[in-house]
């Protein structure tokens, strides 16, 4: 059986492009950070396994025999945990990371390493600030309450800046809706995590029509940056390694 690491774009289109393939046994699995996840075409189990030790040991009660990490390029904890796990469960780990954002020469993008310094980076000054770095990155810009936010998360967060509008809506979101939402909201700079992928992409096309700055969180320091495993950027480059591994030996519990 084949354990997708989920919680994204990817692993969801992977989790279908295997459901669509018969012979295939497929668990996804979800951290359960949002409220109401969507439906997934395969099944799927919830809730962290108790670091690489319990990743492990879940490897082998579960029968599973190939990993596919399609965790979110800043999710680095559960991706370190399925290297230890994986190593010591002596199973295959495929990494789908998609490409990191790169700036074009229209482009006015501030670049810092944590939210705690794209904080610090909309300066003094009162701004709009368009915040899309998700619910759990918000704490930082409490500690920045002269700005005016617009706050789009999936989830509600706990706590928002004092002068905040909540938006909640879940992506994909497309280039004229964000060009309209930052024109109509006023917004002076957009603040983003470089998460990379089509889906929330738009919000930067629509900044660089508009001439807004951006800043933009770097992707951590971590194992999908190390990239000294098997790694593709697509759900499709990951079913064909899959394929390709299982060529002649059918994956255990077909
Ligand atoms: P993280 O720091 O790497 O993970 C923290 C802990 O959450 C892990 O040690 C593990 O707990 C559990 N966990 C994470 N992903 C899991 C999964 N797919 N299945 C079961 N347990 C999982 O990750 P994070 O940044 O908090 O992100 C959590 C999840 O949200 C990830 O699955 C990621 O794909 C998704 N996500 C994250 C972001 C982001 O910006 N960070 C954005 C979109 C989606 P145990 O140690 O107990 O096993």
């Amino acid at each position: 059986m084949i354990l997708i690491l989920g919680g994204t774009t990817e692993a969801s289109a992977l989790a279908g492009l295997l459901a669509a393939r018969p012979g295939w046994r497929v668990l996804l699995s979800l951290a359960g950070r949002t409220g109401s996840p969507l439906p997934q075409p395969v099944p799927v189990r919830v809730g962290g396994f108790g670091g690489g030790p319990g990743l492990a040991a879940f490897l082998k009660n579960a029968g599973i025999d190939t990993v596919v990490d399609a965790t979110h390029p800043f999710a680095t904890g559960i991706s370190q945990n399925a290297i230890a796990a994986c190593r010591q469960a002596g199973v295959p780990l495929l990494l789908v990371c998609r490409p990191a954002w790169r700036p074009g020469p229209e482009d006015r993008w501030t670049e810092v390493p944590d939210a705690v310094q794209a904080a610090l980076a909309l300066g003094g000054e009162r701004r709009t600030v368009f915040l899309t770095v998700g619910r759990l990155e918000l704490p930082a810009f409490l500690a920045a309450p002269q700005h005016r936010y617009v706050v789009r998360t999936i989830d509600p967060p706990d706590r928002l800046p004092p002068d905040a509008e909540l938006i909640l809506a879940r992506g994909p979101f497309a280039e004229a809706d964000e060009h309209r939402l930052m024109q109509s909201g006023g917004i002076e700079v957009l603040v983003a995590k470089n998460a990379g992928g089509a889906a929330t992409a738009g919000k930067l096309a629509a900044a660089r029509m508009l001439g807004l700055p951006v800043v933009l969180i770097r992707r951590p320091a971590g194992p999908k940056l190390a990239r000294d495993q098997p790694m593709v950027e697509t759900p499709a480059a990951a079913l064909a390694w899959l394929i390709e591994r299982h060529a002649g030996a059918q994956p255990r519990g077909v």
